[in-house]
């Protein structure tokens, strides 16, 4: 073992203290509706899927692993995993602002991220979630197809269902960020840019809002209340879930409002709480809806990409 000096292990030990108060100080900022949110909209969707989806997704046992996994991208931000952190990141937000400066928003992952990257700028700084939420979905789509081949071979089903739970509690993740006002804009963390409404400039909105302001206040009874009777999505998924987004970005302000009337302090105000109940029953209807038209969806035959080879 090599000598370390007194002088080199006081140095150890101040850098390893500082990092943890840095670590405690940190508030996990950009994480969209924390824990709490994330389990909520994941159980009330899995918790209010028609009647004419398969058993196996509408078991408790599904209810519990899809309201797990409702907070899981969220555990691939640790600096432990840095490469999967830098990757999967930007997949949590847009700032629409940037992106529809670049013109229509192309269907495509690699589309967009060409047309930023050509445009000077880079893909992580507008974010990727439009593309990651409809790829999660195609995921969950295709499994389902598989389950349903299965099922009519009278083959075992149960892989599948694990794949499909996991694909329906991953993507509830995209679509609860998605329903967060703050995860569609440049205004994300404190305002930017001309401010004639004295709206918050500090970096604190973000998490005050959806982090311990939802835990201390929000509750299931509430928030299932205000959930929209289910529906399959009209046409295509894409498109859809870009104007879902767009309707999200409408609130942006509403919660610089709120903000500044102190409706994120404490137990908030009637109009915030009511605001908030709204925006996760927004998260947890999109999340049902996705999950039935992938259900749905999934049935539709697809050619055998083999056939005559
Ligand atoms: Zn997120």
């Amino acid at each position: 073992m090599p000598p370390i000096s007194t002088s080199r292990i006081l140095f150890s030990s101040v850098v390893a203290a500082t990092g943890l108060a840095c670590l405690l100080l940190q508030p996990p900022t950009a994480r969209a509706w924390g824990n709490e949110g994330h389990r909520l909209i994941n159980r009330l969707a899995a918790t209010s899927l028609p009647a004419d989806v398969p058993a196996f997704l509408r078991s408790q046992e599904a209810v519990e692993e899809i309201e797990y996994l409702g907070p899981e991208p969220d555990r691939w931000r640790s600096a432990a995993e840095p490469e999967l952190n830098a990757a999967q990141a930007p997949e949590h937000f847009i700032d629409l602002e940037p992106a529809d400066a670049l013109g229509p928003l192309p269907r495509r992952r690699l589309d967009f991220e060409a047309k930023v990257f050509a445009s000077g700028q880079r893909p992580e700084k507008i974010g990727l979630q439009p593309w990651e939420a409809t790829e999660v979905w195609e995921r969950l789509k295709a499994a389902l197809r598989e389950y349903r081949h299965l099922a009519a071979e009278h083959q075992d089903t149960r892989p599948v269902e694990q794949a499909v739970l996991f694909y329906a509690g991953w993507l509830g993740h995209y679509a609860g960020d998605a329903s967060q006002p703050l995860h569609t804009t440049v205004q994300y963390n404190g305002w930017v840019g001309p401010n004639p409404n004295g709206y918050t400039t500090e970096h604190r909105i973000h998490w005050q809002f959806e982090g311990p302001f939802v835990a201390a206040n929000l509750h299931e009874p509430e928030v299932r209340a205000r959930m929209a009777p289910a529906k399959a999505i009209d046409g295509d998924v894409f498109d859809a879930y870009v104007a879902y987004l767009r309707h999200t970005a409408t609130y942006v302000e509403k919660v610089y409002q709120l903000e500044k009337a102190g409706g994120f302090n404490g137990a908030g105000t009637a109009e915030s709480r009511e605001f908030t109940a709204e925006r996760l029953a927004a998260g947890a209807s999109m999340l049902r809806d996705m999950i039935y038209s992938a259900w749905q969806q999934s049935a539709i035959a697809v050619p055998d990409p083999y056939a005559g080879k």
